[in-house]
């Protein structure tokens, strides 16, 4: 039927939400700090560790600061998506440091807007019913009062004949 993927979790789908000019600035973001930190801080400091040392800090560090680009550009895809203030979201990931703006928003933040299946409008998966078309979002038998998918024709819990009632 008419099922969306809200609520299922998609890593493939979740990436693809990074935007693609996030992703060149991670790519850049790493190299860079490969770099400034090999080419430029660790060959004018006179304790300067060994190259393999140099190397390893360099990528490491990059890692981390694109990885943290990553997290930025998904988290303001993921937060428009759920209609929340996005551009304050981003900003607060950004500032927040150590990671703990995106504790906060991962604990925060809404659940995933899906499109109802009668009308198509943007819903919350925790209304009842679609504002646009009054279409039931979680019908419930009436005979077990268990909520079941819109469309069932027998319920699986009571096997209650529901065709034509959800
Ligand atoms: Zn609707
Ligand atoms: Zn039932």
């Amino acid at each position: 039927m008419n099922q969306t993927s809200a609520g299922k979790f998609d890593i493939r789908e979740e990436i693809r939400l990074i935007p693609k000019t996030m992703v060149a600035v991670a790519v850049l973001v790493f190299f860079a700090m490969e770099y400034l930190l090999v080419a430029y801080a660790f060959r004018h400091d006179p304790h300067a560790p060994p190259l393999p040392l140099q190397l390893l800090i360099a990528t490491s560090g990059g890692a981390v600061l694109a990885m943290f680009m990553l997290l930025v550009g998904y988290v303001n895809r993921d937060a428009k998506r759920r209609r929340m203030n996005y551009v304050l979201w981003t900003f607060l990931v950004l500032l927040i440091p150590t990671g703990i703006g995106y504790i906060i928003y991962f604990v925060v933040r809404q659940p995933i807007w899906s499109p109802c299946p009668q009308c198509g409008a943007t819903v919350n998966p925790t209304f009842n019913y679609c504002p646009k078309c009054k279409f039931n979002l979680h019908p419930a038998c009436p005979q077990c009062h268990r909520t079941i998918e819109a469309g069932t024709t027998f319920c699986p819990y009571c096997s209650a004949d529901l065709k034509g009632r959800v």
